[in-house]
């Protein structure tokens, strides 16, 4: 069997234009990286795939070779499907390309681009659209699973902005999805993960968006979370739109805003960012300083480009993360209480609890439009469990689940299928509710085999 793979793999570097690298190979190791450190698996070969055609080559020998395929867009997710264990990595990380088309607002994105690719391109013609938090996060795992950033709440999801895909299903055959051609394809990939087949291009439509934005942090001390987060809920009824205001239960980081005493003591954070007039901003924002005794701020205009890298200082790749999430329609203060309790037990000083404003234009979409379900979730609330040494996990994965089952009786329906850890399984029917049924008859369809199951599966 090894033999007969090593001749296999042999002539597969003939055939590709990428490079196929196996556990011999210097970088071997460098390579299977991603970026959740608690994910170590060991792939009996890699492709990283230089252009689409290569991925027929590469699906072609795991066919030949009964090789399990995993696909690895930039390696975030936090479930770490995008690594196999002895079998198959599809890596498209190397194929970045994002072009602009600035006149009809619309980007053509190769699946290994990052947030900080795709944002770079379109913000040098003033356009964006949503996308995640921090930048260092792929293009294509978000936007297959849903995706939703500082934009949502004007422009809606990520998926809510994709045009059209070019797509290679399991028999190694390219088909284009949008809404007139293969539609059913097009429903699925808008939330369905990676079950249907292989994205080598995705293309965006973009909106006019600053360059220039007012953004920044406000950070007040946790004893008065619960006056802050109350009056929070109350705000962001009335907030337009252009607004979002996101919240952060954690310990204080060493920002050079805060005070050295505050540095690690427990707070509460508004993070703010604001897509329309400055000046505006500026008088929107004005009363969030009055929901408690403000510690540090930091808020100004500043470049999207720069906003929507802030987070990845705490979110740096090679630590060990543990993840919990649910949906909100409404944030009882019974949800509240529970966030407070369980961020005043933090298991370590990189473990943090936020809560994600989606509500808007996400929330205007019928649930049956796309894979993407959760139409009546207008808060992500999202339990980032992360410390940096194996002998923590038992700890912090119990603090997680703890917290988890805690909120739990206070969340709506569904599940960000980007937040859930290999783990969860047992939550992907719920994760797509009315839509399941349909998403696994198209899975029979493009899939039948079931070749694409590392991932949040669909059965087919
Ligand atoms: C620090 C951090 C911050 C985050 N912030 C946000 C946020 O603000 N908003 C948000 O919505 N999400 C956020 N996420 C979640 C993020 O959307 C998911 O982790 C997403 O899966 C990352 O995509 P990736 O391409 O980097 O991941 P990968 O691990 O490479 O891919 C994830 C899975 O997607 C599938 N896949 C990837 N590429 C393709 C492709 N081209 N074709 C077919 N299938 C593919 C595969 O099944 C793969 O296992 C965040 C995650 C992290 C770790």
């Amino acid at each position: 069997m090894a033999t007969l793979l090593n001749e296999a793999t042999q002539k597969l570097k003939g055939k590709v234009k990428g490079q196929v690298v196996l556990p011999s190979d210097p970088n071997y190791d460098e390579v299977r990286k991603i970026w959740n450190a608690m994910i170590d698996r060991r792939p009996a070969v890699m492709v990283r795939c230089a252009k689409a055609d290569d991925i027929p080559h590469a699906l072609e020998l795991a066919r030949l070779n009964g090789l399990e395929v995993s696909i690895r867009g930039a390696g975030h997710n936090i479930a770490g499907n995008a690594l196999c264990e002895g079998g198959l990595m599809i890596d498209l990380s190397t194929m970045k390309n994002v072009r602009v088309d600035a006149t009809n607002r619309r980007a053509f994105v190769e699946p290994g681009a990052t947030l900080a690719d795709f944002d770079e391109a379109v913000q040098k013609h003033g356009l964006a659209t949503p996308m995640g938090i921090n930048s260092t996060t792929g293009v294509s795992g978000l936007t297959l699973g849903g995706g939703f950033g500082w934009l949502t709440r004007k422009y809606g999801m990520t998926v809510d902005n994709l045009v059209s895909a070019e797509v290679i299903i399991a028999d190694g055959k390219k088909i284009r999805a949008s809404e007139n051609e293969t539609a059913d394809l097009f429903w699925a990939i808008r939330g369905g993960g990676g079950n249907f087949g292989i994205v080598t291009q995705f293309e965006f439509k973009l909106h006019p968006v600053g360059p220039q934005i007012l953004a920044g942090l406000i950070v007040f001390p946790s004893k008065q979370a619960k006056q802050v987060l109350r009056q929070y809920r109350e705000f962001v009824e009335s907030a337009p739109e252009e607004l979002s205001v996101w919240v952060v239960l954690r310990q204080a980081p060493p920002l050079p805003f805060l005070a050295k005493e505050v540095h690690g003591k427990p707070v509460v954070v508004l993070a703010i960012c604001h897509v329309g007039d400055i000046a505006e901003g500026e008088k929107l924002t004005k009363p969030l300083r009055r929901f408690g005794e403000v510690q540090g701020e930091h808020i100004g205009a500043q470049p999207y480009v720069q906003w929507q890298k802030a987070f990845d200082p705490l979110l740096t790749p090679g630590a060990r993360n543990y993840w919990k999430s649910h949906n909100f329609t409404e944030l009882r203060d019974e949800a509240l209480d529970a966030m407070i309790e369980f961020a005043n037990k933090l298991p370590s000083s990189q473990c943090e609890i936020f809560i994600g404003l989606i509500s808007g234009a996400a929330n205007r979409i019928p649930a049956q439009a796309m894979a993407y379900a959760h139409r009546d979730a207008r808060f992500v609330l999202n339990v980032h469990g992360r410390w940096d040494e194996a002998a923590q996990d038992e700890t912090g994965i119990a603090w997680a689940r703890a917290f988890f089952k805690a909120s739990a009786p206070y969340a709506s329906a569904g599940a960000y299928v980007n937040f859930m850890t290999d783990d969860e399984g047992d939550r992907v029917v719920a994760a797509y509710g009315a839509n399941y049924a349909r998403l696994a008859q198209i899975k029979q369809r493009y899939d039948p085999n079931n070749v694409f199951h590392l991932n949040q599966n669909i059965k087919p």
